[in-house]
This record gives C-alpha cells, sequence and structure tokens, in this order.
C-alpha cells in the first residue's frame, strides 16, 4: 500500500494488476472506504478497518476479495448489482449461457461465483463525505452497463477502474457492454480534467492524461477500420471476422476469447451497420460500402 495523497492509499494488486486481479483506492477518514476489492489477499489488512466497500462493477477481478469484508456496507451501481448478488445474474450479464464456465473459473482461478450482499445502490452525482474528503460517483457506462468511476475532488483524483489504458485498449466483450458508450465516457472523462488518474490495471497516469486517453479511445477506430479492410477485400460473416482475431491478437485456443472477440466485433458491426458503412445480406454476409 502506498500513500499517493495525503489519506489515500493505493493497493497495488497481485500478478501486477492484470486480470484477474486489479488495483484497488483505499481512502482514510469518517467511514474508511475501500474501492474495488480485486487486489488480492493483501486486502486482509484492511478487512477489519474498512467500513465501506463501492464496486467499481460486477466483473470477478473487481469483486474477488468481497468476502473479506463482511462488516462493512457494501454499495454497486444498481445495473451490475445483478452480477454480484446472485450467479444466474452474473450468467446473465456476462452471456455466460453461451460459453464452457468451467472453463472460465479455471482461467480466472475461482472454484465457483460467490454472491454478494449489496446494501446500496450507486447512481451518478451520489457523495461519500469522509470528512476531508469528498468522493463523488460517476457513472462511466459501456464496459458494463453499471460501470462506475469514482473522483476524490479535493486531488481532482480519479479511479477509472476498467477505463483502464491498456495497450490492449477498450474492452466491451459481454452482451451487456456497449462499446458506443465506452466511448462516451472515455470523453466524460477527458472532460473532467483529472490530475491523477488510476485505473483497474495499469499504473497511475500523472502526465499527459488526455494524450493517453485519446490514444485510448482510438483504438475503438482502428478496430473499426481492420474491420472495413477485411470487407472491403471480401464481404464475411461474423465467424469469418473473428476468426481474423483482429481485437485479440491470439486467442489460445480458449472458447472463452473466441466468444469475447465474436462479442466485440459484433458490437462494432451494429455501430457499422448504423452509420451506413457496411450492410449485411440476406445470407448473413456483411459487405463494406
Ligand atoms: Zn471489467
Ligand atoms: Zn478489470
Amino acid at each position: 500500500m502506498k500513500e499517493i495523497r495525503p489519506g489515500v492509499w493505493f493497493v497495488e494488486a497481485e500478478n501486477k494488476g492484470r486480470y484477474p486481479y486489479s488495483h484497488s483506492l483505499y481512502l482514510k477518514g469518517a467511514g474508511n472506504l475501500l474501492i474495488d476489492t480485486g487486489a488480492g489477499l493483501v486486502l486482509e489488512e484492511l478487512a477489519a478497518k474498512t467500513e465501506q466497500v463501492v464496486l467499481s462493477h460486477y466483473h470477478r477481478d473487481h469483486v474477488t476479495f468481497n468476502y473479506l469484508f463482511k462488516g462493512a456496507s457494501i454499495s454497486i451501481h444498481r445495473e451490475d448489482a445483478p452480477g454480484v448478488e446472485s450467479l444466474e445474474g452474473f450468467l446473465r450479464l456476462s452471456g455466460f449461457d453461451q460459453v464452457d464456465i468451467e472453463a472460465y473459473w479455471k482461467m480466472i482461478r475461482q472454484i465457483d461465483f460467490s454472491a454478494t450482499k449489496v446494501d446500496r445502490y450507486l447512481v451518478d452525482g451520489d457523495y461519500f463525505d469522509l470528512g476531508r474528503l469528498k468522493v463523488r460517483v460517476l457513472h462511466f457506462p459501456g464496459h458494463t452497463p453499471g460501470h462506475c468511476g469514482f473522483l476524490v475532488e479535493e486531488y481532482n483524483l480519479i479511479y477509472a477502474s476498467d477505463i483502464d489504458l491498456t495497450a490492449f485498449g477498450p474492452w466491451y466483450g459481454n452482451p451487456s457492454s456497449d462499446h458506443d458508450q465506452f466511448r462516451l465516457s472515455i470523453r466524460r472523462l477527458r472532460d473532467l480534467k483529472p490530475e491523477l488518474l488510476v485505473t483497474g490495471h495499469n499504473t497511475m497516469v500523472a502526465n499527459k492524461i488526455d494524450q493517453k486517453l485519446a490514444a485510448y479511445e482510438a483504438v475503438l477506430d482502428q478496430r473499426d477500420e481492420a474491420i472495413l479492410a477485411v470487407l472491403k477485400e471480401k464481404p464475411a460473416t461474423l465467424e469469418q471476422l473473428a476468426a481474423k482475431k483482429i481485437i485479440y491478437r491470439r486467442h489460445f485456443d480458449q472458447e472463452i476469447l473466441r466468444f469475447f472477440e465474436k462479442s466485440m466485433i459484433n458490437k462494432h458491426l451494429e455501430s457499422l451497420l448504423k452509420r451506413e458503412m457496411i450492410a449485411k445480406s440476406e445470407e448473413g454476409l456483411f459487405v463494406a460500402l
């Protein structure tokens, strides 16, 4: 744990914050508050002191260690709450009724789903008043429908969770994800002009934040262009496009990664259709216009 601003502690996750772990933020004040519980067993030392846990979204890599915080009140956006409250809700939001779920648990090194009781539903603009520090909830949908960031107003510091500035780029591989909303959330984050950006899977960023967010946003356009380049050569089905590994450079022979690839390509196709840059033939072939 590292105090990055007075009262604000960065909890570096196991595996350097790479999936299936994610960094947490711990804020000391009236009502010690922890943002996300994916950092690993390093969180054990905070379990007794933490009074409130806020979750950025329902993905397992951000909520794995919820069970350590039995004495704390737990909050998450209403749209993501079903994803932590029950296995059925998790499978529905994830679209995992379509994949081999055993292989998924193995990949994230968990044995099964453990349910969380949610005490409060977050909405955009909600405040947590910790005395010296005030934390504002920012609804940043796209990655998941209820994905939220958190602004520590005193320091203009934002925990943006999975608007994560990784080289991979934005991720929207669940049926409940929305890549157009993801773009709007990146724009909103850019407009807020944070001075320090903390994310779930990357190092903290204090310099050239806007430039880095712009490059991250541009990955969305690069994926559009890569899909259009394939379709300009030859019309293709969704399955054929997914086999091109445009988003995941490697699928490691994992069904789940093929599922995410297909799901994300599909969202681009829907958006390109809406923008009339492509058309769909009766045989299910996508054609560049
Ligand atoms: Zn996520
Ligand atoms: Zn994550």
